[in-house]
């Protein structure tokens, strides 16, 4: 037996895997990759809770039989996530990972996430990973594999940031191509920015308040003025654990509230129905699509309506959350398209509307200029 070998078997004897070890060949190259990237905004990134100017994800490269699977994490402070704890989750799987087979991957998560618990952001970027490699290992894109029609992927928005009224209009400008827009608001400048907003475009907006206001008199005020300005939805208009006051909101307002820090996993929804009319999903709240899936048929169960949104990050993950766009009623898929310097190709936006690639898997390739 190799060192390497003996290593990896000790490996996931401490890591108490259940199950026998299934041997890897001596020339198999490591089929399990984690590295960081640091992805820099175009525009400093302000929403009511925090501000960046560069977001550090985590990717996972796994490999089999020459097919290569990509995932990405991108860690969340608001849900007590980091690139440094994510690295260290994605470790302890490594020994599962290594050993399993990748086409069991329903079984697969149910082992993992026992390990990515409390960084659902690592799960998210394990199952594209698996996912990917599924695809590519079966020679289909992933919403083939779902049974979707690819060509059914709706608009996403565009999302613009809380900024001066100056950077605000130009934002929009440069967002001409989209037909619908996200605007994040929650601070004290927000009849400021819609003003802005709408010195450039009439277009239709959905508006984000990131659990900005804290009084529920204050949220209705504002929420009324917003039904008044062509504002289509509220998104989390207050914090995530104001579920009674958000009911109150709900019975008094006209445009559907969206919960979005209020729910990560299908579990959370049913008690969610009787404050909101519908919820964001994200793969990072979710851990991956495995879930997502779930949670789209639990919220159309409970006759909600259905976002796909997304953190700032790579194609990897906003393409694997576009495979699944196919089955929702609002896309919010646009943290690739905040980044400078984005490592990967994947989905593509033509006057707003996603286009899937038709790839087998995810689709994305690493950018080679
Ligand atoms: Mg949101």
């Amino acid at each position: 037996m190799t060192t390497s070998r003996r290593e990896f078997l000790k490996t996931a004897a401490v890591a108490g895997l259940a199950g026998p070890v299934r041997s890897l060949r001596a020339d198999d190259r490591p089929p399990f990759a984690t590295s960081v990237k640091r992805l820099m905004l175009k525009h400093t990134w302000t929403i009511a809770r925090n501000s960046s100017d560069y977001k550090d994800n985590v990717f996972v490269r796994i490999e089999r039989d020459g097919v290569v699977g990509w995932g990405e994490a991108a860690p969340n402070v608001r849900y007590g996530e980091s690139a440094e704890k994510t690295l260290a989750v994605l470790e302890r799987t490594r020994p599962l990972l290594e050993s399993s087979d990748w086409f069991e991957y329903v079984d697969l998560r149910r082992r993992w996430e026992t390990f990515t618990k409390g960084q659902t952001c690592a799960g998210a970027a394990l199952d594209m990973a698996i996912l990917d490699w599924v695809g590519g290992k079966l020679g289909v894109p992933l919403w083939r594999l779902f049974g979707l029609d690819g060509s059914k992927a709706p608009i996403t928005t565009f999302s613009i940031g809380i900024d001066t009224p100056d950077v605000v209009r130009q934002k929009v400008r440069e967002a001409a191509d989209f037909p619908v827009l996200k605007i994040k608001v929650g601070r004290d400048n927000d009849a400021e920015i819609l003003a802005a907003v709408r010195d450039v475009t009439d277009c239709p907006l959905r508006v984000d308040a990131n659990e900005g206001w804290r009084d529920k008199h204050l949220a209705l005020d504002r929420i009324q003025w917003l039904q008044e300005s062509g504002v289509e939805l509220i998104e989390q208009p207050m914090p995530a654990a104001m579920l009674d006051e958000t009911a109150w909101l709900r019975d008094r307002v006209t445009i559907p509230i969206i919960a979005d820090e209020a729910v990560k996993g299908a579990a959370d929804i049913p008690k969610l129905a009787q404050a909101y009319d519908g919820i964001n999903i994200k793969l990072m709240k979710s851990g991956g699509l495995q879930e997502a899936m779930r949670m789209i048929h639990v919220a159309r169960a409970l006759d909600m309506r259905i976002m796909l949104g997304c953190m700032i990050a790579s194609s990897v993950s906003i393409t694997a959350a576009a495979h699944l766009s196919p089955l929702i009623d609002y896309a919010d898929l646009d943290g690739n398209l905040l980044i400078a310097d984005d490592p990967f190709l994947g989905v593509t936006v033509d006057r707003g509307r996603l286009v899937l690639p038709d790839r087998p898997g995810l689709g994305v390739a690493e950018r080679t200029t």
